[in-house]
């Protein structure tokens, strides 16, 4: 289990022995069905990311040819400017694959071009529940203990197969069509070596953060039990329990401030608060070995079966009002107004950055069980021989408005003018391998690209 999600980008060690055919949509699952960018037609843009944009499609062709899903589109170039974003997009394709959780996203195809990756989820069309938490202001008590049941089953499963979550916050849990949880973006989940190991690396927002994450001090799975309690505040009160004006005084209060629970919480609510929020992670309610058990028991989900939760029994407090499985009122105006467009393909990559998104292509084992043909998961590589001139020409705006008391804008222009012979050279369904760098003690405090809607002031 310990390397599962460990990805060793610089890996280049790949055998001589494979046929040399030329990597196309056509050629990548072609034991079963031929998944490339050309089998979705875009309907919508519903988000945009740090690397690319996420569109509401609808599959033209092949199995589950009518149906809606989402697409997540990440540009290989952006991604491979930074090292370790290059195995946190490898690792969000490997999380999705192995983790399989009611509450967790879907992802049933990956593939990818010359240039871009692409990931094929299950269309989660209740949106983000930061809509839902905005529309409300604050949720009543019995709709955020609902909400955090759901939660802490999908963190206690990602613990469980040694994933640590690490970026939860409102804008990273959805809701699908009936109400339910559902926790996506696996862009930045770190493996934890099971049990007592401990990791130095960290990205995100920083409101939700634990403090051991700031101080650099070493993490573990107990970070996700901190941010559970900081987003339980967020939902009770109307904003997370540490802000300021700026960063660093923002992690000063995480380090330093005592919570200020208002009157109108329940006896139970603030115990659990208080519990979640301990600055020392081993102190923190969920850090024994028991992990979500503990949290389970606590008597503020008193009420909750979690068996019934857990097996979708439990009646969601919203319901989105769809009209359809197209329905995307649920997502903001900015981003369902725009003209859906997968820009060209125009990227050509050197040997060694395309190395690092080997064994990115994949077919969900509940698609390919659909099936009627016969597939085999083996292992396979194919190699491309492209001699390209591309000329590259990247311009990013970001603008990252994080919500609440905290402004943040990122204005980021890259441009990039690439001359390359390239010797691409992918393989497919290869085992990740090696290790990730965890030793990321000196990285700086990363503004996450969340160039998105306006999130601040939501009350
Ligand atoms: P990254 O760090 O990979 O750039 P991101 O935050 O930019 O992450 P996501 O959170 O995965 O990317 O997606 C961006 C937005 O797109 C989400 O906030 C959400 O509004 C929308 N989105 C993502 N996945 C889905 C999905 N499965 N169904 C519907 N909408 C989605
Ligand atoms: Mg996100």
């Amino acid at each position: 289990m310990a390397s599962m999600f460990d990805i060793d980008i610089e890996t280049e060690d790949v055998s001589e022995a494979e046929v040399q055919v030329e990597l196309t949509s056509a050629t990548v699952n072609r034991d079963s069905e031929r998944v490339g960018p050309e089998c979705f037609e875009l309907l919508t843009v519903l988000g945009k990311g740090g690397y690319g944009k996420v569109f509401q499609v609808r599959k033209v062709q092949g199995g589950q040819t009518g149906k809606i899903f989402a697409m997540k589109v990440l540009r290989k170039a952006k991604i491979v400017c930074n090292a370790k974003d290059t195995a946190h997009t490898r690792a969000e394709r490997e999380i999705l694959e192995t983790v399989r959780h009611p509450f967790i996203v879907d992802l049933l195809y990956a593939f990818q071009t010359g240039g871009k990756l692409y990931l094929i989820l299950e269309c989660l069309s209740g949106g983000e529940l930061f809509m839902q938490l905005e529309k409300e202001g604050i949720f009543m008590e019995d709709t955020a203990c609902f909400y955090l049941g759901e939660i802490t089953l999908a963190l206690g499963h990602l613990h469980s197969n040694g994933i640590i979550y690490r970026d939860l916050k409102p804008e990273n849990i959805m809701l699908n069509h009936q109400g339910h949880i559902k926790l996506t973006d696996f862009g930045l989940c770190k493996e934890s070596i099971h049990d007592g190991a401990v990791t130095h690396t960290f990205c995100g927002t920083i409101e939700y953060m634990a403090p051991e994450i700031l101080t650099r001090l070493g993490h573990n799975r107990a970070v996700d039990w901190w941010s559970l309690g900081a987003l339980m505040y967020d939902m009770m009160t109307g904003s997370p329990p540490f802000t300021a004006e700026n960063r660093k005084k923002t992690i000063d209060k995480i380090l330093k401030c005592k919570i200020n629970l208002p009157p109108y919480l329940t006896v139970d609510a603030k115990d659990l608060i208080k519990k979640l929020l301990k600055k020392s992670s081993a102190q923190r309610l969920g850090s024994s070995n028991m992990d979500c058990l503990d949290i389970q028991k606590h008597p503020f989900f008193r009420h909750i079966s979690w068996d019934d939760l857990l097996n979708k029994r439990v009646e969601p407090p919203y319901r989105p009002q769809l009209k359809s499985d197209e329905d995307v009122s649920q997502f903001d105006s900015i981003f369902t107004r725009q003209t859906p467009v997968d820009s060209p393909d125009d990227t050509s990559l050197s040997h060694g950055a395309q190395q690092a998104f080997a064994g990115f292509t994949y077919v969900a084992p509940s698609v390919l069980e659909s099936l009627k043909e016969g597939f085999s998961f083996e292992p396979r590589v194919t190699h491309t021989h492209t001699h390209t001139h591309t000329h590259t020409h990247t311009h990013t705006h970001t603008h990252t408005h994080t919500h609440t008391h905290t402004h943040t804008h990122t204005h980021t222009h890259t441009h990039t003018h690439t001359h390359t012979h390239t010797h691409t050279h992918t393989e497919a369904q290869a085992p990740a391998t090696a290790s990730l760098d965890n030793g990321s003690a000196s990285q700086p405090i990363r503004t996450p690209a969340r160039n998105k809607k306006q999130k601040a002031h939501r009350r």
